[in-house]
């Protein structure tokens, strides 16, 4: 599909502060937008980042027909611009759509839009550091009409933000047994506007109590352990890596799924399997839990110190750097970078 390019007349790099970049602030120059109507994908447009007009009933604002992703580019040692397994978020973009009744989005305009854009801003992709260009496609209902069936209508936009390093201090976490974030059946697999919008409640109540982020468990009895904030949740149990099985209610992330892969890959044993919270609290208190962590593209590992449950705090051992954790993020970086060879071809 021909990408119509209407290029900015000055671009805005200069007011840009590479140096102080505060996750999602700061945009590039393009955007991409492409429409969906009777039926099919009609045009793709790369045009300036800017506002986009609309009526006061188009769908999406109220029956949440939206759905997201994330990803996110690096400059490698080279100077070259590498993106971090983006196929993988295309196909998971596609598996949302489906479950939200929305369309497709062909690879050729997801991937082949994408490249046109980074081409255009590769100016855009920080070369410091620890620093990367994070990637957010989405798209949403505009069908202007009030009643509760799918749209017609949708927009297809990728923008980017360059983001700086993202030092994720060992978060304190909290078991969360009233609230829930997704039910069998439901949607929580599906990266939908809505989800995050229901997630916000307890998580805030955790935050007034001095907690960083929540651990979801089971809607059903609260009972097991499932994802955290915008993380899968991991722990090194008896030497073994164990999370939960991707489902109805995980987010089936491409963090995970490669930090499984690299720990099969080191002959460690990897267990997806229901894990209980007693099970969890106990083996903390007993020591066979020796390492949990989040793992998603905005920190890639995030470290966890300390599990709050039942009014109580169990803390976790201190930091080593022989422990899986930082070895894996340091096997994950070294390859987004391109200073170790990708041999299962993860960088696009
Ligand atoms: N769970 C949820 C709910 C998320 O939003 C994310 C972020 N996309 C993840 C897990 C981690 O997924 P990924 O590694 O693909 O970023």
């Amino acid at each position: 599909m021909q990408i119509h390019i209407e290029p900015i007349s000055k671009s805005r790099i200069d007011q840009v502060d590479f140096d102080q970049l505060a996750f999602g602030r700061s945009f590039a120059d393009h955007m991409l937008v492409a429409e969906y109507a009777n039926g099919a994908w009609q045009s793709v447009k790369i045009q300036p980042y800017g506002p986009l007009e609309y009526q006061p009933a188009m769908m999406s604002l109220h029956y949440g027909q939206s759905i997201f992703e994330g990803m996110k580019g690096y400059r490698g040692k080279d100077g070259s611009i590498q993106v971090f397994r983006p196929e993988e978020n295309w196909k998971r973009f596609n598996k949302s759509a489906y479950r939200m009744c929305m369309p497709e989005v062909p690879e050729e305009i997801f991937l082949g839009g994408l490249r046109e854009l980074l081409k255009l801003d590769q100016a855009w992709v920080p070369a410091k550091e620890g620093c990367s260009l994070y990637i957010r496609p989405f798209m949403f209902a505009t069908d202007e009409y009030v009643g509760v069936t799918p749209s017609t209508t949708y927009k297809f936009i990728i923008f980017n933000c360059p983001v700086g390093s993202y030092y994720s201090k060992p978060l304190r976490v909290r078991v969360e047994t009233e609230y829930i974030r997704a039910a069998k059946g439901g949607v929580g697999f599906a990266k939908n506007a809505g989800n995050y919008g229901g997630s916000l409640f307890a998580t805030q109540n955790a935050n007034k109590d001095g907690y960083d982020q929540i651990i979801w468990t089971d809607a059903a009895t609260h009972q097991y352990v499932e994802e955290a904030g915008t993380m899968n949740l991991m722990f090194v149990i008896n030497g073994a890596l164990v999370t939960a099985a991707t489902g109805d209610t995980i987010l089936d992330g491409v963090t995970r799924k490669s930090v499984m892969q690299i720990a099969q890959d080191w002959g460690m044993e990897v267990q997806e399997r229901q894990l209980a919270v007693k099970e969890l609290i106990e083996g903390i208190q007993n020591g066979s839990v020796t390492e949990a962590f989040g793992a998603g593209t905005a920190a890639v590992i995030a470290p966890i110190a300390t599990i709050g449950f039942e009014g109580k705090d169990y803390d976790l051992p201190e930091r080593k750097d022989s422990d899986f954790s930082v070895r894996v993020y340091n096997e994950i970086n070294q390859i987004r970078l391109g200073e170790i060879s990708d041999t299962r071809n993860w960088v696009w």
